[in-house]
């Protein structure tokens, strides 16, 4: 890949759209925008991050292609760190095709997947941090996933990452020290741990606990709803997430397949699924979506069982209640508009750390409670009180781990007395 061509990308998604965006980084950038653009004043001066309105005229032609706002950032400050033209067209697929093609034939080359970002990062723009956080933003799926990448985006991370880099070097001078003077001089007076060594290790750890919680901030929490047939289900489904995604019906064994809905809850996203009745087969479609409800469950990362209140329990809700016994369970004890035939101590089986809830599918009570029960069910309290700083990238965990392993080596080895030697290497 070459560093000094200019490249040119179509910036929005592919498809029609109101406004199209074309974007051109390099050396050439500026020459190319005074041959492509025809401005509807007469004369521009092309002033950096200043937004121009005129034609884009193909040059072998003459002929307008189209009516836009440009822009000339110039460098360095630029997202690229270079020259960087920017077309606002319109989002016509042909037109953007049209201007592309245009620009091609004016030296331009098309740039590889990611290469803006690419060169932002070679020109010392954004860290590799930041790059990665453009790339979570992106495709993150939740406000909170949205928030934590904006955050790492705007530094936080790598802010973090410098201080804690301060930290293990002033460390690492006070442990040097104690190499440096026990000969003639008395050496000056040393805490066993240097206090920075302990700092950063409680820094690190922090940073490290928020990664379960930014798992589901990223990808979601997936939720399966299971139960007998009847139970209530696809009526669950159906109010949580305010659509009529799943058959309600008397006639047990209706849902065969699987559904899943997606609804967002204080800014994480669930995705529920709801499962087919769990019962004896009464036919091979049933027997086969009863296959797929224990490979949803095992899936799962928290296992809602529904219990209908208003009829005795059975083998089959016992069978359920056995089978996920070591899942994360909330067990939801549906139909409570109705008089109950059992209480909610009086469940076999069930786990003590099991949640419990009451609800009313068909009427909606409780369900507000149960959807925060969902997510506080696998994001403690702690993991969300993290002001949106959070490791959400497997690379930042394993080195962040590497590290605190490191420290933790270098505070057993002054444990022991061992000479300061161990400790600083
Ligand atoms: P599924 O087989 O588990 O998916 O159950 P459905 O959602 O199809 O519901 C079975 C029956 O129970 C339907 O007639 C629903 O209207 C009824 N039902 C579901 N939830 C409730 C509830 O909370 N209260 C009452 N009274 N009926 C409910």
């Amino acid at each position: 890949m070459q560093n000094n061509d200019t490249i040119v990308a179509i910036a929005t998604p592919s498809g029609a759209g109101g406004i199209g965006i074309i974007r051109v980084s390099g050396s050439q950038s500026a020459q190319i925008a005074g041959q492509i653009f025809r401005a509807k004043r007469k004369k521009i001066n092309w002033e950096s991050h200043r937004l121009y309105h005129g034609d884009i005229v193909s040059r072998a032609s003459g002929k307008v292609l189209d009516e836009v706002l440009i822009s000339l950032m110039r460098r360095p400050q630029s997202f690229t760190g270079e020259d960087v033209l920017e077309i606002n067209c319109h989002g016509n697929p042909l037109i953007m095709q049209t201007i592309f093609q245009e620009l091609i034939a004016l030296g331009c080359r098309p740039a590889a997947p990611g290469e803006f970002s690419r060169r932002a990062f070679l020109n010392g723009r954004i860290d590799l941090a930041q790059a990665e956080a453009l790339a979570a933003m992106i495709a993150a799926k939740s406000e909170k996933a949205c928030a934590a990448s904006l955050q790492q985006l705007k530094g936080a991370l790598g802010r973090e990452i410098d201080y804690l880099r301060v930290l293990l070097v002033d460390a690492l001078a006070f442990i040097e020290a104690g190499i440096d003077f026990t000969d003639d001089i008395v050496a000056p007076e040393i805490p066993d741990i240097p206090p920075q060594l302990e700092i950063a290790a409680g820094r690190l750890q922090s940073l490290l606990l928020t990664y379960p919680a930014a798992k589901y901030y990223t990808d979601g929490i997936n939720a399966v709803i299971t139960g007998k047939p009847n139970a209530g289900k696809s009526s669950l489904l159906n109010s949580l997430t305010g659509k009529k995604r799943a058959i309600v019906n008397e006639i047990p064994g209706t849902t065969r397949d699987f559904i899943t809905s997606e609804i967002t809850v204080n800014g994480v996203s669930i995705n529920l699924t709801d499962t087919a009745g769990i019962r004896q087969p009464q036919n091979a479609v049933e027997k086969e979506g009863i296959d797929l409800v224990w490979e949803n469950l095992a899936q799962a990362d928290v296992v809602i069982i529904l219990l209908d209140s208003s009829r005795p329990l059975t083998n089959e809700d016992s069978e359920i209640i056995e089978k996920n016994k070591t899942s994360n369970v909330i067990c939801a004890i549906n139909k409570s508009d109705l008089p109950s035939t059992w209480q909610p101590e009086e469940i076999p089986g069930l786990p003590e750390a099991a949640g419990k809830i009451k609800i009313s599918a068909k009427f909606g009570n409780g369900l507000d409670e149960l959807k925060k029960l969902i997510v506080d069910r696998v994001v403690t309290t702690e993991e969300k009180n993290t002001d949106g700083l959070i490791v959400a990238n497997l690379r930042h965990k394993s080195a962040l781990e590497k590290t605190g392993n490191f420290i933790g080596k270098a505070k057993d080895s002054i444990g022991k007395g061992l000479s300061p030697e161990f400790a600083a290497v």
